[in-house]
């Protein structure tokens, strides 16, 4: 991305052709991350570089860095691309986390199920999104099975968490200070996100304590831009950080309706030194994904959301539906429980 003082332009550096992100481009640089050559002349096409996942190869950011300002940093990417060392530095920094195991064999998978003793879920270290390259494990499973169906040569087996609810919060953070969107909750089925409601309505002690530490986590890493962090709220109220994702989230989603600033608006804020944007919700709101599924009897009647005041459709524009991929979402503004029920409602009937 490239600040002007007429505006700003944004170039993409993508591995992909006809992805839906070129859109908004003003020039996409097609190339894999590796061609230095390619990543030369991005370099001197912009002013300050950002990721939208975190699935870049640390070395081509490590490379821009020499060259422009990558917010957020390779050190942070590095961190969230890899559950290993994002678990790590949780745990090292003293953040709630579920207890877990670096395994790297069916042999080390074996200990550390006899270790934890209890019903786990192994997750890949790397490139897991949406609930896959997870495998839940009760106690009696066996190692050996588990392990060649993963089909990862590095993991991490954590104890499964009886939560009450999950939740999420987006942190802002820029040179000068951090500001966090309000605690949202989420619902995830099949491990893919299902809806986000805005605001959680969790006691207020509760949420502090989730913004706390996410403050503190965005702090740590030292993040410039956003920084979401999953959380699971145990019965007790206490909470276990899940995961981190050092960009916009699915469950922020709903900020572009419902929030003052959106969360894109306030990522590009932050990468790019201007003062953050206020976070308030304008309105409570809920999310919902939709997936391919909805798609098995052909495109959707989506005048039926057309038709709810305060109903707004995101589509991704990705090609085939397939069942579990997401291919956009709605967010209709609204209290809960009454405006997730009505949402609920009316996805189903989008279905032809
Ligand atoms: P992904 O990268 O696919 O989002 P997550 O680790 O966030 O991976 O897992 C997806 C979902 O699976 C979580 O939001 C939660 O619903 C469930 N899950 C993951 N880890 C645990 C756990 N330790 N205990 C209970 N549920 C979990
Ligand atoms: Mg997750």
């Amino acid at each position: 991305m490239a600040a002007k003082a007429m505006g700003y332009k944004v170039v993409i550096f993508d591995t992909m052709k006809d992805g839906p992100a070129s859109s908004c481009a003003d020039m996409t640089i097609v190339a894999p991350f590796d061609d230095t050559d390619a990543l030369g002349r991005f370099a001197l096409a912009i002013d300050v570089a950002t990721v939208e996942f975190e699935n870049i190869p640390v070395p081509a950011l490590e490379f821009l860095e020499k060259r422009v300002p990558v917010h957020p940093a390779s050190s942070v990417v590095r961190i969230c691309q890899d559950r290993v060392l994002e678990k790590e530095f949780l745990r090292d920094h003293g953040f709630p986390v579920a207890p877990f195991r670096v395994v790297t064999s069916a042999g080390e998978l074996e200990a550390a199920l006899a270790e934890l003793a209890a019903p786990s879920i192994l997750k890949t270290a790397v490139l897991g999104y949406d609930g896959k390259g997870q495998i839940s494990i009760s106690p009696g499973d066996d190692a050996e099975v588990v392990w060649v169906m993963l089909g990862a040569p590095r993991a991490v087996l954590e104890k499964r968490i009886s939560f009450d609810s999950e939740a999420s919060v987006i942190c802002a953070r820029n040179a000068t200070g951090s500001l966090c969107f309000p605690v949202q909750a989420n619902v995830h089925r099949n491990g893919i996100l299902d809806t986000t409601t805005a605001p959680a309505s969790l006691p207020a002690a509760v949420s502090e304590s989730a913004r706390a530490i996410a403050l503190g986590i965005a702090e740590k890493l030292g993040v410039i831009g956003l920084i979401t962090v999953e959380l699971f709220v145990l019965p007790d109220g206490s909470l276990v950080v899940n995961e981190l994702a050092p960009r916009p989230h699915n469950s922020g989603h709903h900020t572009l309706e419902t929030a003052v600033t959106s969360q894109f608006a306030q990522h590009v804020r932050a990468v790019c030194g201007l003062p953050l944007g206020a976070v308030d919700l304008r309105s409570p709101g809920v999310m919902v994904n939709l997936l391919g599924d909805l798609w098995s009897g052909g495109e959707p009647d989506w005048e039926v959301l057309f038709r709810e005041t305060g109903c707004f459709l995101h589509l991704y524009g990705k090609e085939e539906p397939k069942p579990g991929r997401k291919m956009g979402h709605a967010t209709l503004l609204g209290d809960a429980p009454t405006a997730l029920e009505r949402i609920l409602s009316l996805r189903k009937k989008v279905v032809r």
